[in-house]
């Protein structure tokens, strides 16, 4: 997994602003995302360690230890959903 940072994402979160994917939910932190310029549907999961962030993605660029589009996006849906969740408890 890659451990998310302000820094590693920043670029990812503008790409992602760009490219517009879609994130579908599919279970507790667990997002499927679907690439921007091909068919591909990759599968986004996040973890909490220690209170540092991190996440993986199936494609190529997180393959290479980088911060994608696709979980930068999967991360915006992440947060929001955490967000309602502790609004209705
Ligand atoms: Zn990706």
């Amino acid at each position: 997994m890659i451990k998310l940072t302000k820094e590693n994402t920043a670029r990812a979160i503008e790409r992602c602003k760009q490219l517009k994917p879609k994130v579908r939910f599919l279970e507790d932190r667990t997002f499927a995302v679907e690439s921007a310029n091909n068919p591909n549907v990759y599968q986004v999961r996040f973890d909490v360690k220690d209170g540092e962030k991190f996440g993986e993605c199936q494609c190529k660029a997180a393959e290479r230890g980088l911060v994608c589009y696709h979980i930068a996006g999967a991360a915006a849906v992440n947060i929001l959903r955490q967000s309602m969740k502790r609004m209705a408890a």
